[in-house]
């Protein structure tokens, strides 16, 4: 089965609550993972779409996933709520 939803800020996949960011009051993000997004807020709030796209790189590099993967992900990211939003302001 392949995942429905996607963290918007890194791509990642967050099916699952557990890997789903927290608001303030301790409920679920349904929109960004543990990894970007807790007691709600941006974990790294100054970060660059390029500083996003570097760490992402090198993360899924890691973890050996196929070039083609990597590339989908890093395609997909300047598509994200998070960067759209950047764009605006
Ligand atoms: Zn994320």
């Amino acid at each position: 089965m392949s995942p429905k939803l996607f963290c918007q800020s890194c791509t990642m996949p967050i099916d699952d609550m557990a890997d789903r960011g927290t608001e303030k009051d301790g409920s679920k993000n349904n929109e960004y993972c543990k990894y970007c997004y807790q007691d709600g807020h941006f974990i790294n709030p100054g970060m660059s779409l390029q500083e996003m796209k570097e760490l992402i790189g090198t993360q899924m590099k890691q973890m050996s996933l196929p070039e083609n993967i990597i590339e989908g992900s890093l395609r997909a990211l300047p598509h994200l709520k998070r960067w759209q939003k950047e764009k605006v302001l």
